[in-house]
């Protein structure tokens, strides 16, 4: 028996509990063993008048801990539970391993403590919107529903006593899936292998590895919806499907059940359980682009898994309206509308964002440098986008990349590259924002650059020079 199996957490629970971050993920599961009766001890790297504050904040003032390090006091804990941020190679974490002290990711945690049906969605890129269409698909079917994870929202806070026929739909990274022992959703989707990480990983070898730990309990009960485009992933159910039920989602079928987007007709389909039937006209949906529909499918396989009819996984993934900052529509001024996809920080997404429209695209592009390979985006440049306006560090490594396919402006702010595109759009035509970087080098992050783009929409008057 592995040290962890004496809790339950239904019927057994550990005396004492040490909480390595104190972020959202952190404080939800102190929470969440404080209401069990048992014993919490936190511990943040964090300097003490900032991990006090958060505690305070949070109403756990009481609450024993430690700040600044990760001290031996932890090695007195019956389990260890480390947010998503924590790595888990550190050496305390090492020490508590010797001693038969589990370790638990938030996503162990939220499964052990739950009765629900989980469906799991992990992946390089495209995790929070298709985990998000699957909530929406859940919905339109009546069943309760609790969307979390890496999405934001801890999964113990919402997982915990929910009923056996809820279904929560569990975004997951691969930081969460080190740490997994009994984790096993009903079915999960893998969307993407891509390069990524490499900061947190020796070799991308043992990025995909941990990413591949999503299926590591699965039997012939469970399904795992793989991409068919990826081939690093038809790789692997070659392997997989001895142990589970494979999948297929993307724009085409393959030789095991699928959902696809069939590009012809525009709808999604399936085979499935030796059924054929289609979802919903993609018409019908207001997220576009050919990346989504295949997002959408691959959701549809695990709503369709859950048992939910085809007719409330077509409303569900129809009515989705996205998420802020991936190709968020933000206004139409004189015939031009403009996109924020500011969560974009890879090459792929830029190819994504630039497909996703007929032509007429006026691509906003740059920021802080994570090695991507933009050569990727070359083609779609070619037969998507009129041209492009450059900002931040990447800039350089950009223009030189794609050089001659399309007219290359240069700007020093947001501002000047949104107004350098207004200037030279007719109406029409799109000004997509897809940094295909991250954002540090000009933002805070992320959110902060997308509220920044919106701002500089808002303000700009229906007034424009058109070239
Ligand atoms: P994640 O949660 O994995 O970071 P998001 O859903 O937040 O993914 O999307 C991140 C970025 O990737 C956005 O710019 C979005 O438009 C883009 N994107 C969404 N789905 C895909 C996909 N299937 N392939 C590539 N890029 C995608």
């Amino acid at each position: 028996m592995k040290p962890s199996e004496k809790f339950d957490l239904r019927v057994t629970f550990p005396h004492r509990v040490g909480i390595v971050g104190a972020g959202r993920s952190g404080i939800a599961a102190a929470r969440y063993f404080k209401s069990k009766g048992t014993g919490v001890f936190i511990s943040d790297s964090s300097a003490q008048e900032l991990l006090a504050a958060t505690l305070a904040q949070s109403g756990l003032t009481e609450m024993p801990h430690e700040a600044g390090a990760h001290t031996a006091a932890l090695l007195q804990s019956d389990l260890i539970v480390i947010s998503p941020g924590v790595r888990s190679d550190l050496p305390i974490l090492a020490q508590a391993r010797e001693r038969g002290i589990p370790v638990w990711s938030e996503l162990e945690l939220g499964f052990r403590a739950s009765d629900a049906v989980f469906l799991a969605v992990t992946g390089s890129t495209g995790k929070s919107t298709a985990v998000s269409l699957l909530g929406e698909a859940l919905r339109a079917g009546g069943r309760v529903t609790a969307v979390a994870g890496n999405i934001g929202i801890p999964l113990v806070s919402v997982t915990a006593g929910l009923p056996r026929d809820a279904v929560v739909a569990a975004e997951v990274s691969s930081f969460q899936l080190e740490t997994i022992e009994r984790f096993r959703p009903l079915a999960a989707a893998v969307l993407n292998l891509l390069k990524n990480h490499l900061d947190r990983y020796r070799s991308e070898d043992e990025y995909y590895d941990a990413k591949k730990r999503i299926a590591e309990n699965f039997t012939k009960d469970n399904f795992l919806v793989l991409n068919i485009h990826d081939v690093k992933l038809t790789a692997w159910a070659d392997t997989m499907n001895k142990r589970t039920n494979v999948i297929f989602y993307g724009h085409m079928p393959g030789a095991n059940d699928s959902f696809w987007y069939d590009e012809g007709i525009g709808k999604i389909r399936y085979r499935f359980g030796g059924v054929q039937g289609t979802i919903l006209d993609v018409k019908d949906m207001v997220l576009g682009g050919r990346h989504n529909f295949e997002n959408a499918a691959a959701a549809a396989a695990l709503a369709k898994i859950a048992g939910i009819a085809d007719a409330a996984i077509g409303q569900g993934l129809a009515g989705f309206r996205g998420l802020e900052h991936r190709l968020e529509f933000v206004a139409e001024h004189a015939g031009v509308r403009y996109y924020n996809d500011s969560k974009s920080t890879t090459a792929e997404s830029v190819l994504c964002a630039v497909a996703a429209f007929n032509g007429g695209v006026h691509l906003i592009a740059g920021g802080r440098d994570k090695g991507c390979d933009f050569s990727l985006v070359k083609s779609a440049l070619s037969r998507h986008a009129v041209d492009v306006f450059l900002i931040g560090e990447a800039a350089g490594r950009m223009e030189a990349e794609w050089r001659g396919i399309v007219p290359i402006y240069r700007c020093v702010t947001l501002e000047e590259a949104v107004l350098a595109a207004t200037h030279r759009s007719l109406p029409g035509d799109a000004v997509v924002f897809s940094p295909g970087c991250s954002s540090f080098d000009m933002f805070a992050d992320y959110e902060d650059r997308g509220n920044r783009f919106k701002t500089i929409v808002a303000a700009l008057t229906g007034e424009r020079i058109v070239r």
